[in-house]
């Protein structure tokens, strides 16, 4: 990042470079708890790797952490498995939106990545081998990241699994292609429940961290990943990580990042920092738009592109 910029006036400058950006989306409605939040919250937080933390507006309200959480639940299955991880999943970008079904028909069954639907669902059911309940895995995971104890909220995880016809489809593909070897409601429900997973931008860019310093977390006083690993799923990020937006994205931001359709998105500057936004309304692909523009500018403002 340039030095001597201050990390605060950044972000009040963000926050009103963004306002021209809110009503141009729309909040997820194809979950129906998610459809009630208010579109124009708006939070951003920074964590640098020297301890620093700083705050605008909603950062330390809790949001629905949706496919952020696919990122934790990846880092959980390579530090348990490791490579075999990558005989069930691709690592490259798909293309097409994170709940598509053809793709994942012709191409028998094996997801194109990690970071889609049916990848997620994949490394559920990878989980699920040594865990009931992966999901509390995951949630507990990241709370250890972010020093603090984080819920499920039930409403939302219900909402999705009674709706999750096209995710079941998928989960069914995969089981009859052997990509899934546990019963499909299992891993259905444990998948749902992980993206119910809430959290504050603040909380998302603590418990990132490892991730900007070389696999360690400064709020775990531990190492999590191992460097190369680190590394690796900083690639997958910047190459997956916005569905099939990620090619845009990349040259407005220029950051590895992973969104979610809770309106949040987790951005890396590797050896430097992590940043969390959220705001709900949604572009056509899935990432927030308020979120997507403050990070742009975020990035321009402060010369922290990784391209
Ligand atoms: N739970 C959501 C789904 O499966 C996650 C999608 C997302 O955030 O990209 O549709």
């Amino acid at each position: 990042m340039k030095s001597g910029v201050s990390i605060d006036d950044v972000l009040a400058e963000v926050a009103l470079m963004v306002r021209p950006q809110f009503g141009k989306g729309r909040p997820a409605d194809y979950i129906p708890q998610l459809a009630g939040i208010d579109p124009h919250k708006f939070g951003m937080a920074v964590c640098t790797f020297s301890g620093g933390e700083h705050v605008i507006g909603d950062a330390d309200e809790a949001f629905s952490a949706q496919s952020i959480t696919k990122l934790f639940a990846l880092g959980l299955a390579l530090n348990q498995i490791g490579d075999e991880v990558w005989t069930r999943v691709g690592k490259e970008p798909s293309g097409t939106p994170f709940n598509f079904l053809s793709q994942l028909e012709y191409e028998h069954g094996v997801p194109r990545n990690p970071f889609i639907n049916a990848g997620a669902l994949a490394i559920t059911d990878i989980l699920l081998d040594t865990v009931k309940a992966p999901e509390l895995l995951v949630r507990d995971f990241i709370g250890m990241l972010s020093g603090s104890r984080l819920e499920i909220d039930e409403a939302v995880a219900q909402s999705e699994i009674d709706t999750a016809h096209k995710n079941r489809a998928i989960a069914n593909l995969m089981r009859g292609a052997g990509t899934i070897t546990h019963a499909v409601e299992a891993v259905i429900a444990a998948y749902c429940r992980q993206c119910a997973i809430t959290l504050s931008c603040r909380q998302l860019a603590r418990a990132a961290l490892p991730l900007a310093a070389d696999g360690f977390s400064p709020v775990a006083e531990e190492t999590i990943f191992p460097s190369r690993l680190t590394r690796r799923l900083n690639a997958l990020l910047l190459t997956c990580g916005t569905y099939d937006s990620v090619g845009s994205f990349a040259y407005r931001v220029g950051l590895p990042a992973k969104s979610g359709v809770g309106g949040g998105i987790l951005a890396v500057v590797p050896g430097q920092a992590t940043i969390a936004v959220w705001s709900p309304e949604l572009d056509k692909f899935g990432s927030s738009v308020v979120g997507t523009a403050a990070l742009e500018y975020f990035s321009q403002l402060t010369n922290c592109s990784v391209l």
